[in-house]
Parts: C-alpha cells; sequence; structure tokens
C-alpha cells in the first residue's frame, strides 16, 4: 500500500486518486448512454406499433413473438394484455417523472411509452392465432426467463410495488430499505434467490457506494430510462404470455446486479441475454423487432458490466478514505432531476461535441486496475 509521507507525496496520491475515479465515472457514463442510445434507436419499430395502439400492439407481439410451440396460452387464455397491471405501471413512472413533465418527444432517446395511451383491446383481437412465429423457439419464457416458475411469476406481481420502489430507496440511499428488501420481501417473492443476493451482498462496498451516490445515481437513472424507452411489447414479443413476468424480473434483477458485488446474479442475467442472443444469431440480417431484441440483450450485458464497473470505483474510493484524502465527493442529486438532465444533455459523451451523439462504438471492457 502507498504510504505518503510528505505533503507533496499526499497531493500527487489524491490527484492520481481524483484523475482515477473521474476517468471511471466517465467510463461508467459513456458506456450507459452508448448502450441506451444504441437502444433507443433499435426500438424504433416497437415504438410505432404502440403508438398505434398499445394495447393491440402487446397482443400482436405476443401473438406473433417467440411463442414455444405449441402456444398453449393461445388456447386457455386468447388475451394477455393486463390493462389494470400496465396502467398501474405506467402510472408509477408518471409519478416518479418531474411534474409536468407529460408531453411526447418526438425524439427516439427521449420517447417513453407511458405517455401514449394504452388502447384497449377489441373484443376480438383480429389476430391469426398462430403458434408462434418460429416454430423451433428453444425457450419456454410463460412463466418468466429466470427460472422461477408460475409461483416466482405470482409472487413478482404480488410485490411489484415494492420492486418498483427499490430504485428509488437505493437512489436516496436508504440502507435501512434495502435492508428490509433483502431480508424480508425478496425471501417472500423467491427464497432462492433471496440467499444467493444475501450471500453477495457486500454491505460495507454498498455502503460506502451509497455515500458516494453519484455513481449508483447514474447507474439508476439509465435503468429507470430504458425501462420508459421500452415499449411492453418487446416483453410480450419475447415471452408471450409471460411478458409481464419478464419486465417485472428484469426490474428486480437489474438493481440486484446493483447491490450484489459477487457474480450470483451478474451471471443470471448473462445467461438471460445470451440466450436472447442465441435465438437471433442464426439470422445474419434480423427482422427489426428481432434486431431490437438483441439491442436490449447488449443493453442487459453493459447494465451488468456497469455495475462491475461501479463496484471498482468503490475500491479507489476506499483507497482515498484509507489514505484520509481530501478527495473530491460529487454533490448530491435526485433520480428525476438526474435522468431529466441526462436527456436534456445532447452532447456526445466521447468528446462533447454538439454536432452528433456518440462515435458509434459500443464500449469494450476495459479493466481499471
Ligand atoms: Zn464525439
Amino acid at each position: 500500500m502507498r504510504k505518503p509521507v510528505s505533503p507533496i507525496a499526499i497531493e500527487l496520491l489524491t490527484k492520481e486518486l481524483a484523475y482515477e475515479a473521474k476517468e471511471q465515472r466517465e467510463s461508467i457514463v459513456l458506456r450507459l448512454h452508448s448502450a441506451f442510445l444504441h437502444l433507443t434507436e433499435a426500438l424504433q419499430p416497437f415504438r410505432e406499433q404502440w403508438q398505434g395502439s398499445g394495447a393491440a400492439a402487446y397482443q400482436a407481439a405476443a401473438e406473433c413473438g417467440w411463442n414455444p410451440p405449441p402456444a398453449k396460452w393461445l388456447h386457455a387464455k386468447r388475451s394477455v394484455f393486463d390493462a389494470g397491471l400496465w396502467s398501474g405501471v405506467s402510472d408509477t413512472m408518471r409519478q416518479a417523472a418531474l411534474p409536468g413533465d407529460e408531453t411526447q418527444s418526438t425524439e427516439a432517446d427521449e420517447w417513453v411509452w407511458w405517455k401514449e395511451r394504452l388502447g384497449a383491446l377489441p373484443a376480438i383481437t383480429g389476430f391469426k392465432l398462430l403458434p408462434g412465429g418460429l416454430p423451433g423457439a428453444p425457450h419456454d419464457f410463460t412463466h418468466g426467463a429466470f427460472g422461477g416458475g408460475a409461483t416466482f411469476a405470482a409472487r413478482l406481481q404480488e410485490h411489484r410495488a415494492a420492486i418498483f420502489g427499490l430504485p428509488a430507496m437505493i437512489a436516496i440511499g436508504d440502507g435501512q430499505g434495502i435492508d428490509d428488501f433483502l431480508e424480508r420481501v425478496l425471501p417472500a417473492i423467491r427464497p432462492k434467490l433471496a440467499r444467493e443476493a444475501s450471500a453477495s451482498y457486500n454491505r460495507q462496498l454498498i455502503g460506502e457506494l451509497l455515500a458516494e451516490h453519484d455513481s449508483m445515481l447514474t447507474w439508476l437513472a439509465y435503468m429507470e430510462m430504458v425501462f420508459e424507452a421500452v415499449p411492453p411489447a418487446l416483453y410480450a414479443h419475447i415471452a408471450g404470455s409471460g411478458g409481464v413476468t419478464l419486465m417485472l424480473e428484469l426490474r428486480l434483477m437489474l438493481p440486484l446486479a446493483l447491490l450484489c458485488a459477487r457474480p450470483a446474479i451478474d451471471h443470471a442475467i448473462h445467461a438471460f441475454a445470451e440466450s436472447l442472443q442465441c435465438f437471433v444469431e442464426d439470422d445474419e440480417d434480423p427482422a427489426p423487432l428481432d434486431a431490437a431484441v438483441q439491442e436490449f440483450a447488449r443493453l442487459l450485458i453493459d447494465f451488468a458490466r456497469a455495475a462491475k464497473e461501479v463496484h471498482e470505483l468503490e475500491e479507489l474510493l476506499a483507497e482515498a478514505r484509507t489514505e484520509e484524502l481530501k478527495f473530491p465527493f460529487l454533490p448530491h442529486s435526485e433520480l428525476r432531476t438526474r435522468k431529466t438532465a441526462i436527456r436534456q444533455d445532447k452532447s456526445c459523451r466521447c468528446c462533447g461535441s454538439l454536432e452528433h451523439r456518440g462515435h458509434g462504438v459500443r464500449m469494450g471492457t476495459v479493466a481499471y486496475e
């Protein structure tokens, strides 16, 4: 360990660590922002469908998406759009926005699905009930994608208010609330997942990151922006009748990846993203809807990587604390104001130019030591 002995050495070390922390913060933003822009571009066909009629677009996506054969749910339950649930989700998102933010934007990266009308399902959907577009579908996400089955799916719905509240608790650094979620709510949703999460939850690391606040807030702001940008029909396209379950699973798993430093959650997200990618990999020129799913899968992997980078940042901050350096911590901000600031900032995250948004390149994996 470096032991600065003179004021000059202390100053040098402070500068070095501050520089490394700044680089790490920028790397996190760059990764998340580039993933977000790639996704919003690819979501164009889903946006167009959703703008026409949300409910009908959802039903069409469920019927014509990746149903495993023989799509039994089509016979058992013809309508899968749960208007009550999705309007509840939409209300939750509206409440988390800045007051008065009701006008829909035509910009792809500002568009949010909850500002569109949900629409209503016609009594007869009018879609041909086909057993899925792809006869060789290797998966069945009827009860979600993370292997929890019907009970898990039901419990996700039951506890959805708590799931939706978790990012806000992390954003305000509510350690007690997070503990309560991990010790009481998560075991009620799925005991196995709760055991994995508590085994990989590093209380000290997370506590210090909550105090640092900034990088976690940025990560969560991008996560919320993703859930606002992805029209619900995307989940129905992937999981058919399990669309709602998939959305709730991801809303649970992503913040857990931020909270859990050991790789159990990270592995589960990677496995899911890779299964999505395998599914469209054979197709060199994927259909636009599949291309959107492909981009969504890449984004999930980028979010998992960025969560790791947030944890690495903590190592730099811990070193600064150990050496008792006067270290530049960033001022606190709120989740929704951070989200708005990100949306309003149209500069290129690589070079600051206002002429373009990014360099079209996805971030690789650079390990900061
Ligand atoms: Zn640039």
